[in-house]
């Protein structure tokens, strides 16, 4: 069994769902499992109907509605095209956008939206694109049936950012994925949103589609994990700072990690752990170019000192100084029952005797968290702060990477530096304008366009 996932520009129109139509044909004898994002660019125009609705301009929220539904029905109208099912799913697709547009009045009349109702609102993009890929896998001549997400990504309550509950996921998928996929059938899952026991909606948090991918394929003990998506791979760098970043044909686990927790959005930053548990291979694919070699990403792969460059914006640094942490056990985890508490988590930490920073990629809760940490001493903050980071696992060569990386970006300011203590990954904080100069700096210097 393998785990096929098809992000938002993979299933965007119908052109783009023919090409996965002829990506899981050609898999067919792996017993494919099917993972859909929204239509490209659906779930922002979702939470924007939700938002514009909530702050009184219905008028606007509901004209977003009738695109939605107009950009739906002609995807359906050219892909069902002579199918039986045609009816049946632009009915589908209508009473979703109705329900869509009868919760947008909700909102206006609320004056406000709650997490929980942004999920119902945020998972109708999903549950629309697996409904209408699945009906196009059949009129195309696949047998596949349509899985609700919500019978098998079983989460807490979380709304907005739900926690998976694994042990539910497994017994879910072994139900209502793994017969179908043994009797050849071809399921279809809209990745992004689960829900809670008793059958709330939730979703996985921005992007989730790639960790829902990964959540099934290890329920299902799958052989590979597919993310097939608009670049032809994990690249050195983000392609659209640096048009010249080069593809990655292997990379390990912890280095992929790394590099979608810093910033590579190519993947969910939660999409490696469930793999790395069962030891699955992930593959990162172009569907516009299938025929591409991609990145497979493992537990071994070539030590390189520097794999790849990732960068991430709008970071929030804290800066805790404080006379009693010297030589202080128990202050460190006082200071992070903090972020616990607020259900904040940190990306880099540094320490000195009497002082400790850290930085904040969610600062939702900041104020919360700061005065909480008052108790503690001075608190500073930092917004506008970005991260670089450069990954790779031949990173703890001495001092050498890390100098050429200081030399490459001076004169840009540093506001913190980290190496992480298995030298996989040395991060900076700088201006957050400094991003993508400090990027473009590393890229040409770690990887040099005439080489
Ligand atoms: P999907 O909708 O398929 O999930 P995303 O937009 O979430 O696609 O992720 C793909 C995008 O990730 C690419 O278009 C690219 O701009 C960006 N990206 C960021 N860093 C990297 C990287 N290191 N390698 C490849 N793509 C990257
Ligand atoms: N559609 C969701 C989003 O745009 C999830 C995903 O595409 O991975 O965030
Ligand atoms: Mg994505």
């Amino acid at each position: 069994m393998i785990v096929c996932k098809f992000g938002g520009t993979s299933v965007a129109n119908a052109e783009a769902i023919a090409r996965a139509v002829d990506i899981v044909t050609a898999r067919r004898d792996r017993r494919p499992v099917v993972v859909v994002s929204a239509l490209g660019g659906v779930t922002n125009d979702l939470l924007d109907v939700a938002q514009r609705a909530a702050s009184g301009n219905l008028l606007l929220a509901v004209t977003i509605v009738e695109s939605l539904r107009a950009r739906h029905l002609e995807t359906v109208a050219s892909l069902l095209d002579g199918s039986s099912e045609r009816d049946e799913i632009e009915a589908e697709v209508s009473a979703g956008l109705d329900e869509l547009a009868h919760l947008a009045e909700a909102f206006n009349t609320l004056g406000f939206v709650t997490p929980r109702s942004l999920d119902a609102v945020a998972a109708i993009g999903e549950l629309l694109s697996s409904r209408i890929v699945a009906a196009a896998f059949r009129h195309r001549g696949i047998d596949a049936a349509w899985v609700d997400a919500r019978d098998v990504t079983i989460t807490d309550e979380h709304f907005t950012r739900a926690v998976p509950d694994v042990p539910r996921i497994a017994a879910a998928a072994r139900d209502h994925l793994r017969p179908l996929a043994m009797r050849g059938v071809v399921p279809v899952v809209g990745g992004f949103v689960g829900a809670t026991p008793s059958g709330v909606t939730t979703t996985l948090g921005r992007g989730g589609s790639d960790f829902s991918a990964s959540l099934l394929g290890a329920a299902l003990e799958a052989d590979a994990i597919e993310i097939w998506t608009d670049v032809d791979g994990m690249l050195t760098a983000d392609p659209r700072i640096i048009p010249s970043a080069r593809l990655i044909d292997r990379i390990r686990f912890d280095e992929a990690a790394e590099l979608a927790a810093f910033g590579a959005k190519v993947l969910h930053p939660s999409t490696i752990a469930p793999a790395v548990q069962r030891g699955i291979p992930v593959y990162v694919f172009n569907s516009r170019r299938p025929a591409g070699t991609g990145t497979m990403i493992t537990f071994d792969a070539p030590r390189h000192p520097v794999r790849a460059i990732a960068g991430k914006r709008n970071t929030t640094l804290v800066k805790l100084r404080s006379a009693r942490m010297l030589l202080a056990h128990g202050f460190l985890r006082s200071v992070f029952e903090v972020f616990d508490r607020h259900r904040t988590s940190i990306d880099v930490v540094t320490t000195s005797e009497v002082s400790v920073s850290v930085t904040l990629d969610d600062a939702t809760h900041l104020e919360a968290i700061v005065a909480d940490l008052s108790a503690f001493g001075d608190v500073s903050i930092e917004q506008q702060r970005g991260l670089v980071a450069i990954v790779g696992a031949g990173l703890a060569d001495g001092a050498k990477t890390m100098a050429q990386a200081l030399a490459a970006i001076d004169p840009i300011s540093v506001h913190m530096a980290s190496l992480s203590a298995t030298g996989i990954n040395f991060t900076l904080v700088v201006d957050d304008a400094q991003v993508v100069p400090a990027m473009q700096r590393l890229h040409e210097t770690f990887f040099p366009e005439a080489a």
